[in-house]
């Protein structure tokens, strides 16, 4: 069974720059796919295609429940609300606090802007068992600046799981951690995704966290796939 697929899916941008080669991909339920390439080598271009950030220029994206390509309109919009995104900077409004920060994650499943503000009490409780998930619930009142980087990046999960996602995205979500923070992010969205039983695909340019954490690793090299299996398939000669 499968999610997602891409089928030849390219993306050339507006430079002329082609930074993903015709790629097709199946992503299973559940499974935790680490995107695995040194900076540049398509990764991000190759997430952000998966719900629709960055358009494709050839090539189709298939969910399992929909009988056509999405393309746009109101399909692309529904797997845009079922997907969250935790990115490496993780755009938290560091003014607000982290509360107000998870609420936003509502943004993306509201379709009018009428839903918004006041927050209801449900609204607020969903954010708060969030926040509970990524054991951040007594720094619900406090400013988002005034957190840690690893802090921070816990919030953008927290941000990400309001949705109740079915599909998780993560852009290195943990690049600008130290070493020992990096693995307990990854630890924590690595069990979040296992509990829920959400699929994920998370770009990293750590060979040792992909072997780690990923069930499949798909490696990446100049906007083409060079390796595609499981982490103990993965040798130094990849
Ligand atoms: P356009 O040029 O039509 O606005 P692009 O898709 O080329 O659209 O660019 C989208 C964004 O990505 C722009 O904000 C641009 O500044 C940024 N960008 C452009 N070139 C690069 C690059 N080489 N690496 C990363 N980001 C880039
Ligand atoms: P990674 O996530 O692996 O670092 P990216 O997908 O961000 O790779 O970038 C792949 C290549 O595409 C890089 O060479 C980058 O400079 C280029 N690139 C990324 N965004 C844009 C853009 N908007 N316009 C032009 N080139 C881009």
């Amino acid at each position: 069974s499968w999610l997602l697929q891409t089928r030849s899916l390219a993306v050339v941008y507006s430079n002329g720059y082609q930074a993903l080669q015709p790629t097709s991909l199946t992503i299973r339920p559940g499974e935790f796919l680490v995107l695995l390439g040194a900076s540049g080598a398509g990764k991000s271009t190759l997430l952000r295609s998966l719900n629709g950030l960055v358009r494709p220029t050839a090539g189709e994206l298939l969910l399992h429940d929909i009988d056509h390509p999405l393309s746009g309109g109101r399909a692309l919009r529904e797997h845009r609300r079922r997907t969250g995104m935790v990115f490496q900077q993780h755009h938290l409004i560091g003014r607000q606090t982290v509360l107000a920060n998870v609420l936003m994650g509502l943004l993306a499943t509201r379709s009018s802007l009428r839903s918004l503000a006041p927050w209801s009490k449900d609204d607020k409780e969903k954010a708060l068992s969030a926040l509970d998930r990524v054991g951040l619930i007594d720094k619900a009142l406090t400013r988002a600046d005034a957190l840690s980087g690893g802090q921070q990046q816990r919030v953008g999960i927290a941000r990400a799981l309001i949705q109740q996602p079915r599909l998780m995205l993560a852009d290195e979500p943990v690049a600008s951690l130290d070493p020992h923070t990096a693995e307990s992010v990854l630890q924590l969205l690595h069990d979040i995704c296992k509990t829920d039983h959400l699929t994920a695909v998370v770009s990293l340019h750590q060979i040792d966290f992909a072997k780690r954490f990923a069930d499949r690793i798909v490696g990446l090299s100049q906007g083409r796939v060079v390796f595609d299996g499981k982490p103990a398939a993965l040798t130094d000669a990849d």
